[in-house]
């Protein structure tokens, strides 16, 4: 069973590299902006709540996440799974990693995929037209990319500290291709 995380700015590119390598290796893909979008369409209270916290740029509740994650993982049928937006915060790496412990689980590699802010925001606003995400709009990449700095960065960095002989930095500048190539070549060489 293979378990991976990956880290990385917004528009870094780890959702497309999450979703080719769980297609690759066959695991499961759990982004949680995914999840959270899909929540979004519902138009409960919750909804309304996060569709305004999201299009801020700002992070959802550490409750709210870990929760969903727990869920999410609780029914996860052995074949493995891929993070993809989680954990976003200390609380959520300690929510994280007393759940794995629990259920007798480990995290086997992890991907901090690496890009410069100019290349990200031109990213950003390219995605914006593509899918039209609330939260791709230009005023509020910088609160996402800050949000990033403040919270996330530190938790990638703990994780880097922590476990150095999983953890992997990623140039996220090459094409797609590449960096799924590199991606690759390092769970089949570790
Ligand atoms: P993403 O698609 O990963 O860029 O996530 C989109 C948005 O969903 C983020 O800007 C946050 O508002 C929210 N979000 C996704 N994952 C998390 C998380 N682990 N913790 C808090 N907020 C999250």
């Amino acid at each position: 069973m293979t378990n991976i995380i990956f880290f990385g700015p917004p528009g870094a590119g780890k959702g497309t590299q999450a979703k080719l390598i769980s297609e690759l290796f066959n695991l499961s893909h759990l982004s949680t902006g995914e999840i959270l979008r899909k929540k979004i369409l519902e138009k409960d209270t919750l909804a309304k709540e996060l569709k305004e916290i999201m299009s801020s740029g700002k992070l959802v509740s550490d409750d709210i996440l870990n929760s969903i994650v727990a869920a999410r993982l609780a029914n996860e049928n052995h074949k493995g799974f891929i993070l993809d937006g989680y954990p976003r915060s200390l609380k959520q790496s300690q929510f994280l990693n007393d759940f794995l412990n629990k259920s007798s689980l480990q995290i086997n590699y992890i991907f901090n995929i690496n890009l410069n802010y100019e290349i990200l925001r031109n990213r950003i606003v390219k995605r914006s037209s593509l899918e039209s995400r609330d939260d791709d709009k230009i005023n509020v990449i910088e609160t996402r990319y800050n949000e990033y700095l403040k919270t996330t960065e530190k938790v990638s960095k703990f994780y880097k500290e922590l476990s150095p002989d999983i953890y992997f930095e990623i140039d996220g500048s090459f094409h797609i291709d590449e960096i799924t190539k590199n991606i690759v070549e390092i769970i089949k060489n570790s």
